[in-house]
């Protein structure tokens, strides 16, 4: 970690020209010391980068998506060559262990360049379109994906690199601009990445990362085409609501409580092994994290055994690869809230059978992995998300009880099924309500870039990746052309009753020899 803290400042120094009058400051979560200040930058700093954006997108669109992938393909390298950097900086104000930050966001991050450096002409090339419509009988038609112009991204803490950083990608490559803004808690992962774009040939002002806390992003909505939007539920929703007045789009990724499902074929080893990674990955601080187990009966004594013995084998630290399984948490006030689920679920007769505590650390914010059993839904642990390395797993008498059990919940993000049977197992995952949902595994559906991935119910509108990841950065646009035409068409003006009767007779030739069942 040596020169990280010169390496911070000099990223921060990069950071939007405007000089803010107010900073705040970043801490790393590990040690609780302060690592860097950054600008609190408010609503005229925003304009004026919105100004800036929107000087260079055309010339950026005019690039064309060959130009606009060179660049991409070169950041695509950029992150590997610079992978220790990125990984130091993204521990630094995270905490979290080098392997989750290797393999959640090094990954995806250079995976998304060259992602969509290829596919996103193909996801925005002009399609033609065929129609059995009368009147447009011999004309050309065409469905074609023009960028919005100037993006707004707006992301949290949890993943600095795939979650914010992230969906500024797609943006980029269907030919828009883009202001991003981080969380406050953890904006440096997002200015080191600017840095990179910048080397790697990006034109000025078409990529900004605009530091600050929630007001600044509640500027940025009043200033962009579109806002993507991932965070909790609740500034979802707030974010929507701002973005009523102006009609600007929204995209939402939002909080989660994803269950996993044991049924009583299930390979016992792989869904213990995969609850507990999956749950316990990056703290728990995954928005598809496994947030509560339900296992049917037959099960359970050995599913609860072998999760509590590899639940006390994990290693929980800020050391380097290898050493540590679990890191810190990054939020603090999440700690609180950890800490109060479980409480609330001892109180009402849950049981901790690893964990339980803060455990003993010299500065920081962290929590151990605990595992829970003998809850219930009265308890905040399965109803509420919880966001820490919490696993509290739950006893049901069969699959119908842990559907019913899997859908009682505002949240639809992500969800597990685990059984043999793979079409039994497949049957139970269609019927639990989710935007996504694995059989036998958990959460790596999120690195198919080619997959849509959003959420149902309170966990988001819209959805990241595949076709419907990019065109929403862009307007759709329906073109009509007529090539070969008459100087009139037969149904316009002056009308006569003769015309009219002739497409009368032609309207009934048409439509009106239906069923009459
Ligand atoms: P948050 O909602 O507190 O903050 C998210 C971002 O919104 C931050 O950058 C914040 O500064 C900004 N913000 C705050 N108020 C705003 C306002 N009024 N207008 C505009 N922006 C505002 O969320 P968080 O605590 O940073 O992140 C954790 C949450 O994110 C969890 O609920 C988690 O499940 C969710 N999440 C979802 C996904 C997903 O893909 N669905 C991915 C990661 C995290």
């Amino acid at each position: 970690m040596a020169g990280i803290e010169e390496q911070i400042q000099d990223d921060v120094a990069a950071a939007p020209a405007a000089v803010a009058p107010k900073e705040f400051a970043v801490e790393n979560p590990a040690t609780g010391e302060v690592i860097a200040h950054c600008p609190d930058l408010g609503a005229e700093e925003i304009a004026a980068m919105a100004r800036r954006g929107r000087e260079v997108q055309p010339a950026w669109e005019a690039l064309g998506f060959e130009g606009r992938g060179r660049i991409l393909r070169r950041m695509q390298k950029w992150v590997i060559d610079h992978q220790e950097e990125v990984i130091a900086v993204i521990r630094s104000e995270t905490g979290k262990t080098y392997e989750d930050a290797l393999i959640a966001e090094i990954s995806y991050g250079a995976a998304a360049f060259g992602f969509w450096a290829t596919n996103a002409e193909n996801y925005l090339a002009d399609e033609k379109v065929k129609s059995s419509a009368v009147l447009v009988k011999g004309k050309k038609l065409m469905l074609r994906y023009k960028p919005l112009g100037l993006i707004g991204v707006i992301g949290p803490w949890n993943y600095p690199l795939t979650n914010s950083f992230g969906d500024c990608i797609p943006a980029l490559a269907a030919g828009n601009s883009v202001i991003l803004k981080p969380s406050e808690i953890t904006p440096l992962t997002s200015l080191k990445l600017a840095e990179g774009l910048k080397e790697c040939g990006i034109p000025d002002g078409v990529f900004q990362v605009a530091t600050g806390l929630g007001a600044t992003g509640a500027a940025l909505v009043n200033q962009v085409d579109m806002i993507m939007f991932t965070g909790s539920t609740k500034t979802g929703k707030q974010v929507m609501k701002a973005a009523a007045d102006t009609l600007t789009a929204v995209s939402l990724e939002l909080g989660g409580k994803d269950p996993l499902i044991v049924l009583a074929d299930a390979d016992v080893d792989r869904a213990a092994n995969t609850a507990l990674y999956y749950g316990m990955f990056n703290g728990g601080q995954t928005c598809i994290s496994i947030e509560r187990v339900y296992v049917e009966a037959p099960v359970y004594d050995e599913f609860v055994s072998k999760v509590t013995e590899k639940a006390k084998a994990l290693r929980q630290g800020a050391g380097a690869s290898g050493q540590v399984d679990v890191g810190s948490m990054t939020f603090p006030p999440q700690v609180d809230i950890v800490e109060k689920h479980v409480e609330d679920a001892k109180a009402k007769g849950a049981r901790v059978v690893v964990g339980g505590s803060r455990g003993e650390h010299a500065g920081g914010y962290w929590y151990e992995p605990t595992v829970l059993v003998d809850v219930d839904h009265t308890m905040l642990a399965m109803t509420e998300e919880t966001f820490g390395p919490t696993l509290p797993i739950m006893k049901v008498r069969d699959e119908e009880e842990a559907i019913r059990l899997a859908n009682d919940s505002p949240y639809g993000l992500g969800a597990s099924v685990f059984g043999k049977d793979i079409k039994h197992a497949e049957s139970v995952a269609r019927r639990v309500d989710s935007g996504a949902v694995c059989i036998n595994d958990a959460l790596v559906n999120y690195t198919a870039l080619e997959l849509p991935m959003g959420g149902a119910k309170a966990s988001g509108l819209g959805s990241r990746h595949g076709a419907g990841g990019i065109r929403k950065y862009c307007q759709q646009q329906a073109m009509l052309v007529t090539r070969f035409a008459t100087k009139k068409d037969p149904h316009m003006y002056p009308y006569n009753a003769k015309m009219t009767g002739r497409l009368s007779k032609f309207f009934k030739f048409l439509y009106g020899r239906g069923s009459r069942d």
